[in-house]
């Protein structure tokens, strides 16, 4: 079985155990992907490394939204290119749950430009471009948090 990478961080001691925290992660499933069709095939990767997919929805984001969620890159040369893309078609919205999720996502993902991905990752597996690479996954657990708030209450994730 191949070795998992886990995040020091995710990984809480006590005494000589250590306990995988449960982590949440926030997912969106890129207008190339919904194109093409590959929203279930995508899922089986989150569902195949155990990570449960807690809450998900299937939307067209507007302008505002798309430039509000990315409003960190608002500042790089592709920001409009961007936007023009998230809102070009419906995303598929989830939360993922499971042990040190939101690395276990980013591998999962692979790397932002599918030239550099590792092999067996989505990105390697069926981005397109630097840009329509199927799929985000929250970079840290804060912005999780955050990700995680400005698409969905409380109540609409189900454990
Ligand atoms: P991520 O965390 O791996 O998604 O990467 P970033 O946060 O750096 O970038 C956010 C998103 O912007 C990426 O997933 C791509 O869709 C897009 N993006 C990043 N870099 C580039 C680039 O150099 N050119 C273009 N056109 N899009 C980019």
């Amino acid at each position: 079985m191949r070795r998992r990478r886990y995040n020091r961080a995710a990984i809480i001691r006590l005494g000589n155990l250590a306990i995988m925290a449960v982590e949440r992660t926030l997912s969106i499933i890129k207008p190339d992907a919904t194109r093409r069709n590959l929203t279930g095939k995508i899922n089986a990767r989150f569902e195949d490394r155990g990570i449960r997919i807690v809450a998900q929805k299937r939307v067209r984001l507007s302008r505002a939204q798309a430039e509000d969620f990315y409003a960190v890159h608002r500042e790089r040369p592709f920001f409009a290119d961007l936007v023009k893309f998230m809102i070009s078609g419906p995303v598929v919205i989830q939360v993922l749950e499971g042990d040190n999720a939101v690395a276990l996502n980013r591998e999962i993902m692979g790397a932002t430009n599918p030239a550099n991905a590792a092999p067996g990752t989505i990105r390697k597996d069926f981005a397109v471009s630097i840009e329509a690479n199927s799929v985000h996954g929250s970079d840290s657990a804060e912005t999780a948090r955050n990700e995680i708030a400005f698409f969905f209450a409380g109540s609409e994730i189900c454990p």
